[in-house]
């Protein structure tokens, strides 16, 4: 579902230019959940601000379900992110002003679902994330680990074939942060969709798939 081949990105700053991945080479299959991990500044979050589509400025060849993002133009690569790719990120970045369900509706509605299907996906999602009495809710009335499960449901609203998490639960203590990517991997294995996750947790880690590590801005 996602291929890198020698993936490049430096950032310069002034005179430094720092090389932050100097020849990734990544692959994952279809319903495969990744770990990726790698110390502070090792280029975790720009390596998935690559793959989803994020950010230019890359060198190197992404392949998204059989596409090269390179080739798309920016109408293509914004259908391929809403439709096929889902977000979920360390702090949960949800829409203040609207409830726990419309946060997830929203995304089903914007890749294309009807009104009732986005609102029966929205609900089933929120319930299987034991926030069935919660859907009316804003974030700001959610504990910490609920409005995370929301973005998790908000993830998998467009029914993704790769969804990319960005420490996903780096923002909870550790014994939410169990829970609640417990369900993240149940759900998202339950879907069938295949996930990339950074993370600088090894044992979070260990539940995963497969475990990938970022050193030196290549993987090893
Ligand atoms: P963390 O675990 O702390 O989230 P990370 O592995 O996600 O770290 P990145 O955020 O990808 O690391 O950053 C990797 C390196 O790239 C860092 O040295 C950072 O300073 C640098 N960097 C990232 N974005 C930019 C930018 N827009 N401009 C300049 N440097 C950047
Ligand atoms: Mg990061």
């Amino acid at each position: 579902v996602l291929g890198t081949s020698d993936l490049r990105r430096s950032f310069t700053q002034g005179t430094a230019t720092i090389e932050v991945l100097r020849g990734v080479d990544l692959s994952v299959q279809s319903g495969e959940i990744v770990a990726l991990l790698g110390p502070s500044g090792s280029g975790k979050s720009t390596l998935l601000q690559a793959v989803g589509l994020l950010e230019g400025g890359f060198e190197g060849s992404i392949r998204i379900m059989g596409q090269e993002a390179s080739k798309l133009d920016g109408d293509a690569r914004t259908a391929l992110r809403r439709d096929r790719l889902g977000f979920v990120y360390q702090f949960h970045h949800l829409l203040p002003d609207f409830s726990a369900r419309e946060n997830v509706v929203l995304p089903g509605l914007i890749a294309g679902a009807t009104h009732a299907e986005a609102i029966a996906r929205a609900d089933s999602l929120l319930s299987a994330l034991g926030l069935g009495e919660r859907l009316d809710h804003k974030p700001s009335k959610l504990s910490g680990g609920e409005q995370q499960r929301v973005a998790v449901g908000r993830a998998l609203a467009n029914r993704p074939a790769l969804v990319l998490a960005d420490e996903p639960t780096g923002n909870l203590d550790e014994a939410t942060a169990d829970t609640v990517l417990a369900e993240f991997l149940r759900l998202v294995r339950g879907e069938g969709s295949a996930a990339l996750v950074a993370t600088h947790n090894e044992r979070l880690a260990a539940k995963m798939d497969r475990v990938v590590r970022l050193h030196e801005g290549v993987l090893t």
